[in-house]
């Protein structure tokens, strides 16, 4: 027993290249080959008749043996990416700093990758580095030992021989998985390092697969998580959507709190999780998300950073307002100041910005429910999304409930019911609006577009 402890943890502790890994059998891993897809299999196949080695590996195999559909199958192998092509008809390398295959059959698209080199003492190679110890560039191709130990926890190393239907298991992963641990290879500190995004990625892949991480790995996310800073806006936008959109973004935020990682790192979390009326509407838009994920519907990022910064624009919007400044125009303001901020940290592209800033300006116009106006809104092509929008509000208390169930009537009504339902326009509006104008200062927010 004890032995069999030390010998357990000597191999992890040691887990170098020359360890031999555990081969699994059917009988003890149980994951069924028929839930590889069959162009995955095809795959496999065609590059092991043509002499190499071929496995599924990463995340498919993970989430396959935790009883979850994995969303994408990955194969590696000892080919390179040019003899790869070599072995089918239809595939393509792609990338520069490390080039994969895209092989296509039928309607799927396998990526294909090279089993990638140690970088390190061991190595002779080293990987290029930044001050921090971010690793740059790492780009060499190795062998499957090697390809196991640069991967990040130790359930994500595992390769599936669909032909022998067994596992090929360097390092535990296959126990860590079963125990329910999120165990990183290698030294946790050096691996957070080299990758900062991995600190993110534990945090994900624990609440993903109800995984405890292991403690190694979770003591120094405290004091490191200040290196995410330094990882390229672009990358960390990838995977906060993956977070946020990963079936259990409730559960990932409140770990990333609990693990200190909201905190001057990413600004959007500071923005959600530190303000308290913003919170309620926050984690409601989150649940909605996590639900629609897990029935298998689409969803926006667009939507999803829109009502993750709402709050933000609101407290820039009202004391704006507040001073008598015209509502639309201090709303672009601050819906611009608000986007500027995230701009520097999340690489929000341009087109989801746009998304953004549509849903935020639709919101003062769902105030307008007399006349034209309101046919006017529900014509807008983001309407759906912005009613949506609007429907979080009214539930997290922001806005009265009789304006989310008018508008539910109103798109849901006849041509007669809508017509009977406009509001006369308020006698005072047209008034107010010129009055307003001569004397900025002295009036409230306009009536039209008050919360
Ligand atoms: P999911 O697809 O559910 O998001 P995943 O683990 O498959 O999770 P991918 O980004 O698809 O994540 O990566 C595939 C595999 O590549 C991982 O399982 C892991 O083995 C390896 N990998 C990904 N990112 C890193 C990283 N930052 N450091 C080391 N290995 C990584
Ligand atoms: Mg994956």
């Amino acid at each position: 027993m004890i032995r069999k402890f030390i010998s357990r943890v000597l191999g992890r502790k040691g887990a170098r290249q020359s360890d031999a890994p555990a081969i699994i059998a059917v009988a003890q891993h149980g994951l069924q080959r028929e839930h590889i897809s069959r162009g995955c299999r095809r795959t496999v196949e065609t590059l092991q008749e043509n002499g190499y080695q071929a496995y599924i590996v990463g995340g498919a195999v993970r989430d396959l043996l935790a009883g979850l559909t994995p969303k994408d199958f990955d194969v590696a192998t000892s080919a390179t990416p040019e003899q790869v092509r070599h072995c089918f008809r239809r595939a393509r390398i792609i990338g520069r700093r490390f080039q994969i295959v895209h092989v296509n059959m039928g309607a799927e698209t396998i990526e294909v990758t090279t089993f990638r080199g140690h970088h390190g003492e061991q190595g002779g190679n080293k990987a290029q580095t930044d001050e921090q110890g971010r690793v740059l560039r790492d780009n060499v191709f190795g062998s499957q030992a090697e390809d196991a130990a640069r991967r990040d926890f130790t359930v994500n190393a595992l390769y599936y021989d669909p032909t022998a239907e067994t596992i090929v298991d360097y390092h535990h992963g296959v126990a860590d998985l079963r125990q329910k641990t999120l165990r990183m290879i290698g030294d946790p500190r050096t691996r957070y390092r080299e990758d900062p995004v991995r600190m993110l990625r534990a945090v994900r892949l624990a609440a993903k697969l109800s995984l405890s991480i292991d403690p190694e790995a979770r003591r120094p996310i405290r004091e490191m998580g200040g290196l995410i800073e330094n990882v390229p806006p672009s990358r960390l936008f990838d995977e906060m959507l993956k977070l946020l959109t990963s079936g259990h973004a409730v559960r990932c935020v409140t770990q990333l709190r609990e693990e200190g990682l909201h905190h001057g790192l990413l600004p959007l979390l500071d923005v959600i999780l530190d303000q308290a009326l913003g919170e309620r509407f926050v984690m409601l838009a989150l649940e909605s998300t996590d639900r629609r994920v897990r029935e298998g519907k689409p969803i926006s990022p667009g939507f999803l950073f829109a009502t993750l910064l709402w709050h933000e624009v609101l407290a820039k919007w009202e004391p704006l307002k507040a001073r008598g400044e015209p509502a639309i125009p201090s709303l672009f303001l601050a819906m611009d100041e608000v986007l500027d901020v995230q701009a520097e940290k999340l690489a929000i592209t341009r087109r989801i910005a746009g998304d953004i800033k549509d849903i935020w300006a639709l919101q003062p116009r769902f105030e307008q429910r007399s006349g034209k106006r309101a046919y006017g809104v529900l014509q807008q092509p983001r309407f759906r999304a912005g009613y949506d929008f609007l429907l979080l509000r009214v539930e997290s208390g922001e806005v009265d409930q009789a304006v989310g169930d008018w508008w539910t009537a109103f798109l849901n009504g006849s041509d007669e019911n809508r017509a009977a339902m406009l509001l006369p326009q308020a006698p005072g509006e047209v008034k107010k609006r010129r009055r307003r104008r001569r004397t900025p200062a002295a009036t409230g927010p306009d009536p039209d577009l008050a919360q």
